[in-house]
């Protein structure tokens, strides 16, 4: 039997966070059900965050309102602070995505916040999610390279997971959250978390953007280091807000694609998932940012499919 792979699919929030044109409730559970049909199990559905800072979320609740008809999906949303766990609590959510940056300048610019009084706050979600019986994945943003602080060590992520492991006892999500990362980086912080800290691997989840084309590079040194779940989005979409030109996130299509020729089960339909990459790639005025639907459906991406004779 084939290794299974599990793939969470973050469109409706990291692929959407930063699109200028508002996306509707409405287009977003319908790309959430195209992404269901295709077979994803695990999908990032929003993101609690101030309206202020992120309008393109200002519809969590409603969002959260809409998934409740999805079943066998698991639905998880972003929480900042102790009101967005509230939010996220009240709309019935069971799933919280927890944000760390390692690095502090980041961690500043983003949450406003020392990474040590995240951590602090860690401590304090991660009582209440307890009480409340609701799960958390902590995602380290900015885990290899930094738009203000430059590269990041691999000792400084370990630091990290360390103190996030003697907090709470989650899955950890390390994040190369401006596309930056070079699989030796990745392949570092998978051996100095084996050795130091005796981690299971099958607790770290990995997020590839693919600003400069290294996000299946990186997932082979994630795959070859044992990591079994992948974060990506349809079409590619997202980026950094703080990276300005910067390309979106790992292409769905691109990692099932690469998975199923490795020999990883997914259980994702190809072709439903380019019928949700079609769809997605209409929420972006930018150009294509993955490659499969391209290879796959050039007329999806606004390019003319060459005519018959000439493919021969
Ligand atoms: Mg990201």
């Amino acid at each position: 039997m084939s290794e299974r792979v599990n793939v969470v699919d973050v469109t409706p929030r990291d692929g959407l966070q930063n699109e200028k044109e508002i996306v509707s409730t409405r287009d977003k559970l319908l790309l959430i059900e195209k992404l269901a049909l295709a077979g994803i199990r695990e999908i990032q559905a929003t993101s609690f965050v101030h309206p202020r800072w992120v309008p393109q979320m200002a519809d969590a609740e409603a969002v959260a309102v809409g998934i409740q008809r999805f079943s066998g999906i698991r639905f998880s949303a972003l929480v900042p602070n102790l009101k967005g766990y509230e939010r996220a609590i009240a709309s019935g959510i069971r799933f919280l995505e927890f944000v760390i940056a390692v690095s502090d300048t980041f961690n500043h610019k983003n949450l406003n916040r020392s990474t040590a009084e995240s951590l602090e706050l860690l401590t304090q979600v991660t009582k209440l999610a307890q009480q409340d019986d609701v799960e958390i994945r902590v995602g380290f943003s900015t885990a290899f390279h930094c738009p203000f602080e430059g590269e990041i060590s691999a000792r400084a992520v370990v630091d990290l997971l360390r103190a996030t492991r003697e907090r709470s006892p989650w899955r950890i999500a390390i994040c190369d959250t401006n596309g930056m990362a070079y699989p030796d980086q990745v392949t570092e912080v998978l051996v100095l978390a084996k050795s130091e800290l005796k981690m299971p691997v099958t607790e770290l989840a990995l997020h590839f953007h693919d600003t400069y084309g290294r996000g299946l590079a990186n997932t082979l040194a994630g795959l070859e280091g044992g990591v079994r779940e992948f974060d990506s989005t349809t079409a590619g979409l997202g980026g950094c807000p703080y990276c300005p030109g910067a390309s979106g996130n790992l292409a769905t299509e691109d990692l099932v694609a690469f998975l199923d020729g490795m020999g990883y089960e997914t259980g994702i339909d190809m072709e439903k998932l380019l019928d949700a990459a079609e769809f997605a790639n209409g929420f972006t005025s930018r150009p294509y940012q993955g490659h499969l639907l391209l290879a796959k459906r050039a007329g999806a991406c606004g390019v003319k499919q060459p005519k018959e004779s000439q493919l021969a």
